[in-house]
């Protein structure tokens, strides 16, 4: 089997649109594909530092591809080294560390990658990977990995615990809530307009969590024990223009039934308007051969703490 660095979730999302950047950090681990320079390691500039690459840049005698399938989740610095230049391998097609370069992740390596065959030579070249910044953030992100074990060492002690009655419960208690903090702190957040909506669905008492699964679906929500795979949309429309007829891609409800054995629906946020709607998919009866399905949204499905399904 051909094991790749990173791989790409099937999402419908192109360069530019709402939730692109934030699908990308998702499938890419929240680090730069080409030098994986990681979030956690860039502190406070972290979201400025992030940009999308496209693989295949625009040359003089093609478009651009603005697809999915041709972006990058990348760091500024190795964005800005490859350009238009050629010679860079693809994160998602290539394992590049360990096959093409050395892996410059420890101390022995004196955190400098070698290359290892003649296309890791010329892609270490075009993205000039060994500066003192990237030997510097290899030595942060060594010490990292160390704190990432570490939480896999908490996790292994936590469910050792719940095995373990007989330890003084007020300190079970006690050692449960740390461990829980340093887990916490460690986990994916998303941004906004994201958060927005998981802080809109929570204020509202909705049992709801972020998946991002394959095909946009980005949210699960419960009602009466049912689980609604959901996709979040979002309209920027302020509240007097808030538009409230929809069209879905039949194309994507055709997808949807096919590929998600779960029930599916869609999140209409208006973070402007401070209102979301649900919208569950029906079943059946959707006429498939319009390239749109309208929906018309209504009070009835606006979503809040008295919001029932019916
Ligand atoms: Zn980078």
């Amino acid at each position: 089997m051909r094991t790749v660095e990173y791989k790409r979730k099937h999402r419908w999302a192109s360069y530019g649109t709402s939730k692109c950047k934030e699908y990308l950090r998702y499938d890419f681990l929240c680090e730069c594909a080409y030098c994986k320079l990681n979030e956690v390691d860039c502190g406070l500039v972290t979201s400025h530092f992030f940009e999308v690459d496209h693989f295949i840049p625009q040359t003089s005698d093609t478009t651009v591809d603005h697809s999915y399938g041709n972006l990058i989740y990348s760091c500024q610095v190795c964005n800005n080294k490859k350009g238009n230049e050629n010679g860079a391998l693809n994160p998602c097609e290539e394992n590049i560390w360990g096959k093409h370069i050395t892996n410059g992740f420890c101390e022995e390596s004196g955190y400098i990658c070698k290359a290892l065959t003649e296309e890791g030579s010329l892609h270490l070249k075009v993205l000039q990977l060994n500066t003192r910044a990237h030997i510097k953030m290899r030595k942060q992100s060594v010490s990292r990995l160390l704190w990432d074990r570490i939480d896999e060492i908490v996790i292994d002690i936590q469910n050792r615990l719940k095995l373990k009655k007989s330890i003084d419960d007020e300190i079970k208690t006690e050692l449960f809530h740390v461990l829980e903090l340093i887990k916490s702190g460690r986990q994916y957040e998303p941004r906004e307009p994201i958060s927005i909506a998981v802080d809109y669905l929570n204020s509202h008492s909705i049992i709801n969590d972020l998946i991002f699964k394959e095909y946009n679906l980005d949210i699960s929500i419960t009602f009466n024990d049912i689980v609604y795979y959901c996709e979040l949309v979002i309209d920027a429309s302020d509240i007097k223009s808030e538009n409230l007829n929809k069209y879905i891609d039949t194309e994507r409800l055709k997808y949807w039934s096919k590929h998600v054995s779960e029930r599916v629906g869609i999140l209409f946020f208006y973070p402007n308007a401070k209102r979301m709607y649900f919208f569950p998919i029906p079943e059946s009866s959707i006429d498939v051969s319009k390239t749109k399905y309208h929906v018309h949204l209504t009070e009835k499905q606006l979503l809040n703490s008295s919001f029932t399904l019916n």
